[in-house]
C-alpha cells in the first residue's frame, strides 16, 4: 500500500526534489504558513541550516505582515475618503431638498434672529409683499412690509418676538393689509432649538386663510338664504291666515255698524284681537331669530321671575308632569331682558314637556355660579366673572349626541310638521349670548335632559328698572302730568294719545322729530317723551339726544318696530330711557308710562322745570 508519505515522496521524486525542510509558522495558535526549502540532492540538513531556514521564515513573515498592514491602511484611508465624499453629497442633497420645501411651501415661512433681525424668508413670503430677499433680510422683522399697513401690528410682532425668544409659542388669527391686498392668516411664531435645547432663532409661519374664510362666509350666506327662504315660505302661510282673521272680523264690524246692528261687536273685535296677538307673537319670533331683537336689559331677580311664572308653567305642562322649584335664596341679581328670560323659560319647559309624552318631572333650579378658573369659564363660552345659573331638568327621552350638536341651529326640530319651529333653542342661544351669558345642554338618550342658562351677575343698583315697575306700584296720573307723543303713523299716534288722555295725562302730539324737538325747546312742562325711533328726517334717537341737552332729566320711552337699523342691543339706552317694541298691548304701554313717571316723582329722576 502506498502511504501518504510515499505519495509525497513520489511527487517530490517526479519534480526532482530529493530533500526538503519545512518550517511551520503558527500565529495565534493556528498554522498560518509553511516555508519549505527543497534540495535536488538527497541530504541530511544540519542544525545551522534548520536555524537559518527558521530565521528566513520569520523575516519573510514579518515582511508579509507589514505589507498587509500597509495595504489595509491604504484601503481604510480610501474608504474613509469615499465615505466623507458620499456623506457630504447626501447632506448637500438633503439641504437642497429642505431648501426646496422651504421655498415651495404654501406657508409663508422665515427665520428671525433672537434680536428680531430677519435672516431668511421663503418665496411665497416675499411674493406676498412683492419684495426681494435683499429688501427685507438683515432688517428688523417687525418693521417689514407685512405689518406696516396694519396699525398696531409692528408693536404686536415686536412683543411676540420677545415672548418667543423667552420660549413661548405665539399663535393668532390676523387680518393684515399687505401691499398685495388684505389677507387673513393663521400666524404662528415658535422658537427654534439647537441639539442642546437652547433657543437659537425664531420661526414665523403664516397660513393664508383668506380663501378659506371667504368660502366659509359664502357657505354661511347661502345657509342663511336657505333659512330665510324656509322661514318666509313657512310663515307667510300662517301670517295670511292670521291677517284673514283680523281683516275678516273688522269687515264684519264695519258692516254691522253700517246697518246699525252694534249689539254684539265684542265677539268680533275679540276675534280680531286674538288673531293680531298671534301675529305679533309670530313677528317677535322672527325678530328674535334674526338676533336683532332689541334687548331691554335691566336688573332681574330671576327667582321672582320664576315664581311669577309658576302658574303659567303648570298650566303649560299639563297634569302628568310634576314641577319642582329649587331656588337659591341668596341668588344674585342678573342683568338681562326680563321678557326674553320669561320667553326662554317658557320655551325650555315646553321642550321638556314635549320630551315626556307619558309624564314625568321638571325641576327648575337657580344658583350662583363663579367659575373656579378662567379655563372653566372659557369652556362654557363665558368671560371671567360671576354668573347666575338657571337649570331646567326633565326626566324625558333625552337627546343623542348628534341631536345635541344641532339643537341650537335655527329650524332644527325633530317634531312633526306644525308642532315645532326649531326656533326655540336658537332664540335662547341668541338671547344668552347677547346678554353676555351662555347656555348648554347635558343630555343622554333615555336619561332626561338638563338645559343650563348662564347670565351675568348684576352689581349696580338693584332697584327695578323704572320701565318694569308694576302698575299697582305706580302713582295714578296726577293732574298736570304731561306726555309728548312723537309718532309719524297717524293711527298709532291717535291710539297712544287717546290712551294717555283716558288715563288722565295731558298729551301733546307731534308727527315728526323736528316738530317734536320744537315743542321740547319751548318752555312747556313735559314729564315724559314717548317717541317712535324710525321717524322721517330727525329720528327718535337724535331728537331725544338733542332734547336731553336742554332737559337732562327728561325721561324717554322709545317705541320701535324696526329693531335692526336704529337700535343696537347695548349702549342705546341711557339712564331714564326705556324701549317698548311694537306691537305692544295698550296695557303694557300704560304700565310702562306710569312706571316711568312714578320713578321720577319718587325722587329717582327729579324733573327740573325748564326756565
Ligand atoms: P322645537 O321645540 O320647535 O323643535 P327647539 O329649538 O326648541 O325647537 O328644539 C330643537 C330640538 O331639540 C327639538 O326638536 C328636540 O329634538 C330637541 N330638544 C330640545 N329640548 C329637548 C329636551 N328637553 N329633551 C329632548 N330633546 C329636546
Ligand atoms: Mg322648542
Amino acid at each position: 500500500p502506498v502511504t501518504c508519505e510515499d505519495e509525497v515522496a513520489a511527487a517530490y521524486a517526479a519534480a526532482g526534489i530529493r530533500a526538503a525542510i519545512s518550517v511551520p509558522l503558527v500565529k495565534y495558535d493556528r498554522l498560518a504558513a509553511v516555508l519549505t526549502v527543497h534540495s535536488r540532492e538527497a541530504r541530511r540538513w544540519t542544525d545551522e541550516e534548520a536555524v537559518l531556514v527558521r530565521e528566513v521564515a520569520d523575516r519573510i513573515w514579518s515582511a508579509v505582515e507589514r505589507a498587509r498592514a500597509e495595504a489595509g491602511l491604504r484601503e481604510a484611508k480610501a474608504t474613509l475618503e469615499q465615505q466623507v465624499t458620499e456623506r457630504t453629497a447626501a447632506l448637500r442633497a438633503s439641504e437642497a431638498r429642505l431648501r426646496t420645501i422651504f421655498q415651495t411651501s404654501h406657508q409663508l415661512q422665515g427665520v428671525v434672529a433672537l434680536d428680531g433681525t430677519l435672516l431668511d424668508v421663503n418665496a411665497v413670503g416675499l411674493r406676498s409683499i412683492a419684495a426681494t430677499l435683499a429688501d427685507v433680510v438683515g432688517k428688523p422683522f417687525a418693521d417689514a412690509p407685512w405689518f406696516a399697513g396694519t396699525p398696531g401690528m409692528s408693536d404686536d410682532v415686536r412683543h411676540s418676538i420677545a415672548m418667543v425668544a423667552a420660549g413661548e409659542k405665539v399663535h393668532r388669527h390676523v387680518v393684515v393689509n399687505l401691499p398685495t391686498g388684505v389677507r387673513s392668516f393663521d400666524f404662528t411664531m415658535r422658537p427654534m432649538h439647537d441639539e442642546h435645547g437652547a433657543i437659537v432663532a425664531i420661526v414665523p409661519e403664516a397660513v393664508d386663510t383668506t380663501e378659506h374664510r371667504q368660502a366659509e362666509d359664502a357657505l354661511r350666506q347661502s345657509l342663511k338664504m336657505e333659512a330665510v327662504g324656509q322661514l318666509t315660505g313657512g310663515i307667510a302661510h300662517d301670517f295670511n291666515n292670521l291677517l284673514q282673521g283680523i281683516t275678516g272680523s273688522l269687515d264684519m264690524v264695519l258692516r254691522r255698524i253700517a246697518k246699525g246692528r252694534t249689539g254684539d261687536l265684542d265677539r268680533l273685535i275679540a276675534g280680531a284681537k286674538a288673531s293680531a296677538d298671534r301675529a305679533a307673537a309670530l313677528t317677535h319670533r322672527l325678530l328674535a331669530f334674526s338676533r336683532r331683537q332689541p334687548l331691554d336689559p335691566g336688573p332681574v331677580d330671576a327667582n321672582r321671575l320664576v315664581r311669577s311664572m309658576e302658574d303659567l308653567l303648570r298650566r303649560t305642562m299639563g297634569e302628568a308632569v310634576e314641577l319642582d322649584l329649587t331656588l337659591e335664596p341668596a341668588l344674585w341679581s342678573t342683568l338681562c331682558d326680563h321678557n326674553q328670560l320669561e320667553n326662554a323659560l317658557l320655551n325650555l319647559v315646553i321642550n321638556a314637556r314635549d320630551a315626556m309624552p307619558d309624564g314625568g318631572a321638571i325641576s327648575i333650579e337657580s344658583s350662583n355660579f363663579e367659575p373656579a378658573e378662567a379655563s372653566a369659564a372659557r369652556a362654557l363660552g363665558l368671560g371671567p366673572g360671576e354668573y347666575i345659573r338657571i337649570r331646567v331638568t326633565d326626566t324625558g327621552i333625552g337627546m343623542a349626541p348628534e341631536i345635541i350638536a344641532r339643537a341650537f341651529d335655527p329650524f332644527f326640530t325633530t317634531k312633526p310638521t306644525g308642532e315645532g319651529t326649531g326656533l326655540g333653542l336658537s332664540m335662547i342661544y341668541g338671547f344668552t349670548r347677547q346678554s353676555d351669558g351662555s347656555c348648554r345642554i347635558d343630555s343622554e338618550p333615555g336619561r332626561g335632559t338638563t338645559m343650563t342658562l348662564y347670565l351675568p351677575r348684576h352689581h349696580g343698583e338693584t332697584a327695578e328698572d323704572p320701565g318694569l315697575a308694576r302698575a299697582e306700584d305706580a302713582a295714578e296720573a296726577e293732574h298736570g302730568d304731561v306726555v309728548l307723543v312723537v309718532e309719524d303713523e297717524p293711527v298709532v299716534r291717535a291710539l297712544v294719545v287717546e290712551v294717555l288722555r283716558e288715563l288722565g295725562y295731558d298729551a301733546l302730539e307731534a308727527e315728526d322729530g323736528v316738530t317734536g324737538l320744537d315743542m321740547l325747546r319751548s318752555a312747556r312742562h313735559i314729564d315724559l317723551l314717548v317717541t317712535d325711533v324710525g321717524l322721517p328726517g330727525l329720528n327718535g334717537r337724535q331728537m331725544a339726544d338733542a332734547a336731553r341737552e336742554l332737559r337732562p332729566e327728561l325721561k324717554v320711552l322709545f317705541m320701535t318696530g324696526y329693531a335692526e337699523n336704529t337700535v343696537a342691543a347695548s349702549g342705546f339706552l341711557k339712564p331714564g330711557m326705556a324701549i317698548i317694541t311694537k306691537p305692544f298691548a295698550m296695557d303694557a304701554l300704560t304700565t310702562r308710562i306710569r312706571g316711568m313717571i312714578a320713578a321720577g316723582q319718587h325722587g329717582a329722576l327729579p324733573q327740573t322745570p325748564p326756565g
